[in-house]
């Protein structure tokens, strides 16, 4: 009986062609390919760099896509009464005309809510990170870009908009995690059966990452007033990456790259976009003269710091996912005062995504805030020992602040960290301009350790 069984099953067989040849792979669709990928919060975020843009697209023939994470519908609308849902459906479609009018189409929207803060973490909390994050490494996969372009994850003295580095965290662990395949692997292809096709993608790894700030030093028509330079330091942006005038004139288009930033911002009419249109009907660009600082990120094709941010890179080519080396952080030993809050998120994220230079842009913490307001300030207190501590804090500020701290002393069981917030008011009649705060902890009559933060009471130059 078996042997007939195995007949039938040989007859059953389908009948092959002898060497019959696949059809070639499907390749990826090429209408979506980006050489840069732009991750950013707002629509409006895109005018920051509208000064670059142009330069990329028209002489250097780059094919940009954009990502906005939110719809921007938080804020006023500066033309109408629309507001929340009904404003951000509008400033979906100014920021799709905005980028028209630079020739890119391929945007999208990730649906994440418009966040008002100054906390990156409170950002991350309410756009459900996991789900943006996942949404992203989609995107990445789907456009294969060479170089993501995205906010600065730094805190600084400026805007510094809790989305704007939300953006960018998401951004920078796209950037590690979209090569890698086993993220998100659901999205990927593992073979050509209906059954595991999943979303047919393939792992990308882009090649560089560059930033830019809203910090007060990243100038633009989007200041009111001039901002405060600190009288600390020098520009931390200089040197930091490739500067692109916006004065130079296109040679394609035959205008200054402000003319162009100008148009393109115009469309944010619901925003600051009657500056640009102003400068459109007047001929005046200078609210659009300044040039656009980029910061270096990371590059796995090398190039220097300050050369161009296509420098070391061949479209096209694939460059091996290579993961990133696990950071371990040491114990604290011994009693340890820090900044907590997004400041120890920082310190860790850089070194866990290859970025530990963007410590040395700012080493001494900043903070910008209006006269006669409350800084609140995350510090944490670490108790390494092996013994009970009881540490105190104690604050130095310049003549007309206020500790409004309700604790001075706390109990730190060991081997435990305390979170601590630390509360000071800024006179309202103290001057304009960059003042430093100190703290310093002190366990059984012996100083411990302090830090200092650079504060800007920045009265008029808030954005717009
Ligand atoms: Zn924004």
């Amino acid at each position: 009986m078996k042997t007939i069984y195995f007949l039938l099953a040989l007859l059953a067989a389908p009948q092959l062609a002898e060497h019959a040849k696949a059809p070639a792979y499907p390749k990826p669709d090429d209408r979506y390919k980006a050489d840069i990928l732009v991750v950013v919060a707002h629509p409006d975020d895109d005018t920051s760099i509208a000064g670059y843009l142009p330069r990329a697209i028209y002489e250097e023939h780059r094919r940009v896509a954009v990502i906005y994470a939110t719809r921007g519908e938080g804020g006023g609308n500066a033309v109408g009464n629309e507001r929340g849902a009904a404003l951000g459906a509008e400033r979906e479609i100014e920021a799709r005309r905005a980028l028209a009018s630079f020739g890119v189409t391929n945007v999208w929207f990730l649906d994440a809510p418009d966040t008002p803060a100054q906390d990156v973490l409170r950002s991350l909390e309410h756009w459900d990170h996991g789900s943006i994050l996942g949404q992203v490494v989609r995107l990445v996969r789907l456009t294969r870009p060479e170089v993501i372009l995205t906010w600065l994850p730094v805190c600084v003295a400026g805007e510094n908009h809790a989305d704007h580095q939300a953006a960018s965290v998401i951004a920078n662990e796209a950037f590690d995690l979209a090569g890698d395949s086993t993220a998100f692997a659901e999205q990927l292809a593992t073979s050509r059966s209906r059954e595991h096709n999943l979303e047919g993608l393939n792992p990308w790894q882009p090649k560089k990452i560059y930033y830019f700030s809203d910090a007060f030093e990243a100038q633009g028509y989007w200041w009111q007033t001039s901002p405060e330079s600190s009288p600390f330091r020098k520009n931390f942006l200089d040197g930091a990456g490739p500067l692109y005038e916006t004065t130079e004139t296109s040679p394609s288009r035959h205008v200054p790259y402000a003319r162009l930033a100008a148009e393109e911002t115009s469309f944010y009419l619901s925003q600051e976009g009657t500056i640009g249109k102003k400068a459109v009907e007047t001929g005046n660009f200078s609210d659009f003269e300044y040039p656009v600082p980029l910061v270096f990120g990371k590059s796995l094709v090398g190039g220097s710091t300050t050369g161009d941010v296509f420098e070391g890179v061949v479209p096209e080519s694939a460059v091996s996912f290579k993961r990133n080396p696990g950071v371990e952080s040491p114990a604290g030993r011994g009693l340890l005062l820090e900044l907590g809050g997004p400041w120890a998120f920082y310190r860790e994220f850089w070194k866990a995504h290859d970025l530990g230079h963007l410590a040395q842009l700012l080493p001494v913490p900043e903070v910008a805030i209006g006269p006669g307001s409350q800084l609140q300030v995350p510090l944490i207190v670490r108790n390494g020992t092996s013994q009970s501590q009881e540490v105190s804090l104690s604050v130095t500020a310049p003549a007309g602040w206020i500790d409004e701290t309700p604790y001075k002393v706390y109990p730190l069981r060991p081997l435990e960290a305390y979170p601590v917030q630390a509360l000071l008011r800024a006179s309202a009649t103290t001057k304009p301009g960059w003042q430093e705060i100190s703290w310093k902890a002190e366990a059984g009559g012996r100083q411990i350790e302090s830090i200092t933060l650079r504060v800007c009471l920045c009265g008029g130059a808030m954005p717009q």
